[in-house]
């Protein structure tokens, strides 16, 4: 692409509002503006660009492309990912053939253990993880439903994210694994949310340890920020990193492409749509491996983070140190998560019914459509608002 600013790994942030792209005079340089340089705004600027040969400018406050995905070399030359750990996941061909024009895969299969007391357990639950904590030897899947059973309780109707889990396997596995971990991860106790949260999260009678069961499960081979490279290299493309489009005055362009919290786009009209935020520690320890998974989960309140990550077994790089993030959950700062209850989904939709009034402005991703998504979900959504947009020839056009 053409980078005023800086789309790549670590460089410094020396572009501004004042970058030669934008001074530009006469006539709009660009036909499209994207706001956001994550997933969302990086698929529909390649679509928009390399689909429909629009001229789209793509910027993102932070000094970065690849949004929450984007990863990097540590100081010690390790791949790590700045926001956390991002491992891909789908079940949708369409998403896997769009993203495989960008990368090459590593297959992966993420597993996860849970520390409890002093021993380390599959998460989610399965029966290996009821024979190490009970001491038990439940030999067959129909041993372990009959154990979850006995203690599973009815709940009339499942809303939250605690009937969720006490109606699937009972109070106290509920306790030991679920309640502390959500409050510390949402500041709320499971009981305020949406019974989604923790339906994430399956119960197994299986020993089936991996933490998911997509068809496709696989890491981008050189990583995320060199996936989103190629997808934003394209000639009608120019990348600003460190501007926020709060700064750019009027860009005449017909449409936008907005990718960031949608309340903070409306000035907070109709109040603070809440985003849980976090705060990363990230180290490196001068030993090969550290833990013997990807992530160990914490799920006692006794201990401030909710869990920590070893990149070197999402990435399969060889190195003799190894680095380590822990998480953090926190009330103020970066937005990260939307958090699904009823009554941020009524303010939500307040935005939501003022952004339908606005044909110029297309609100797609995790922040602007205030929805839990994984990655590959806002591809989806993102390839969705492409098709859509093309097809709005009586509508507004594109561009
Ligand atoms: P973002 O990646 O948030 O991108 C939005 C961009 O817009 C940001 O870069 C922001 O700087 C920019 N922006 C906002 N406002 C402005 C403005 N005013 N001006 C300029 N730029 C602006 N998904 C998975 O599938 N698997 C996982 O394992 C996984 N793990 C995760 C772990 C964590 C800790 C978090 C927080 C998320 C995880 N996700 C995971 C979800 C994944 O990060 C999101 O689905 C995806 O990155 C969302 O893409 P997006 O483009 O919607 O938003
Ligand atoms: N969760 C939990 N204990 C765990 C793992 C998950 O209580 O060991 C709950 C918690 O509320 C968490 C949600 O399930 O926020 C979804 O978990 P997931 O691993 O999908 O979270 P993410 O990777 O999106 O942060």
């Amino acid at each position: 692409p053409q980078h005023s600013g800086s789309g790549r790994a670590d460089a410094a942030n020396d572009s501004g509002p004042a970058s030669p792209a934008l001074r530009r005079s006469g006539r709009a340089p660009y036909d499209v503006l994207v706001v956001g340089a994550g997933f969302a705004g990086s698929v529909l600027a390649e679509r928009l660009a390399a689909g429909s040969g629009k001229r789209v400018l793509v910027v993102d406050r932070r000094d970065h492309i690849g949004g929450n995905a984007y990863d990097h070399l540590d100081a010690a030359g390790v791949l790590v990912h700045r926001y956390g750990p991002h491992i891909f996941h789908t079940n949708s061909q369409q998403v896997v053939d769009y993203l495989s024009r960008f990368t090459a895969w590593r297959p992966y299969e993420h597993r996860v253990l849970a520390s409890v007391g002093d021993k380390l357990m599959p998460m989610p639950i399965n029966r290996t993880t009821l024979n190490l904590l009970y001491g038990l030897d439940l030999q067959d899947d129909a041993a372990a439903a009959a154990f979850l059973a006995a203690r599973a309780e009815p709940v009339e109707t499942v809303r939250t994210s605690e009937d969720v889990v006490v109606a699937a396997v009972g109070r106290e596995l509920y306790e030991t694994f679920f309640r502390g971990y959500t409050r510390k991860q949402w500041g709320l106790d499971p009981s305020e949310l949406d019974k989604s949260v923790t339906a994430r999260v399956p119960t197994r009678t299986n020993t089936d340890d991996r933490y998911f069961q997509d068809t496709f499960q696989a890491m981008p081979e050189k990583g995320y920020t060199a996936m989103f490279e190629r997808m934003l290299d394209h000639p009608g493309i120019t990348v600003e990193t460190g501007v926020d489009h709060r700064d750019l005055g009027d860009l005449d362009v017909a449409t936008t492409i907005y990718t960031g919290p949608i309340d903070e786009f409306f000035d907070f009209r109709f109040g603070k749509l809440p985003y849980r935020c976090l705060a990363f520690r990230h180290e490196t320890h001068d030993t090969e491996t550290f833990q013997a998974v990807g992530v160990v989960n914490y799920p006692s309140e006794d201990v401030p983070y909710t869990r920590i990550t070893e990149y070197k077994h999402l990435t399969g790089q060889r190195h003799a140190r190894t680095s380590l993030t822990y998480e953090f959950p926190c009330a103020e700062g970066d937005p990260y998560y939307p958090i699904p209850r009823a009554e941020n989904q009524t303010v939500y939709r307040q935005y939501e019914a003022l952004a339908a009034t606005r044909p110029d402005v297309h609100f797609v991703g995790r922040l602007a459509t205030y929805r839990y998504y994984n990655m590959d979900q806002v591809v989806g959504q993102a390839l969705a608002t492409y098709r859509r947009m093309t097809s709005e020839k009586a509508g507004a056009p594109v561009g």
